[in-house]
């Protein structure tokens, strides 16, 4: 297993501090959601549901993507506490300081990331539209 070696404790312990703080954002932002949500509730003019309904399915998506990233960020942080922080997944390489500082919670190098997304790409041309838009 590799150490992350070429991450000294300044640059981990400056990582470390912005995901505690961007987590602390998102969790900030989703309790934001929640809390507007349960307001929203309480008005039960049936005129106002149509959009409400809406508004409540953009909500649903917005605390679905920010928990996700919640959950990137604790990968990354239990990663840093490993000292697995910044390794790629795949090649086991470092990926980087640039790409880190960048995309901090990249789990893969820059050349890997590109074949997953390539491999991604091809699966779904591979797919006749006709199939894609039944199972979505
Ligand atoms: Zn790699």
């Amino acid at each position: 297993m590799k150490s992350s070696a070429k991450l000294d404790r300044r640059t981990v312990k400056e990582i470390e501090q912005f995901l505690n703080d961007k987590r602390v954002q998102l969790r900030a932002s989703v309790r934001t959601i929640v809390s507007e949500r349960r307001t929203h509730e309480v008005d039960t003019n049936d005129d106002a549901q149509a959009s409400e309904n809406l508004h409540d399915e953009i909500q649903v998506v917005l605390v679905d993507q920010r928990s996700r990233q919640v959950a990137q960020i604790d990968a990354a942080l239990e990663r840093l506490s490993r000292g697995q922080y910044g390794i790629c997944l795949d090649c086991n390489e470092f990926i980087g300081l640039p790409r880190l500082r960048a995309l901090p919670f990249a789990q893969r190098c820059r050349a890997c990331q590109t074949d997953v997304e390539i491999r991604a790409r091809r699966t779904t041309e591979r797919v006749p539209v006709g199939v894609a838009i039944e199972a979505a």
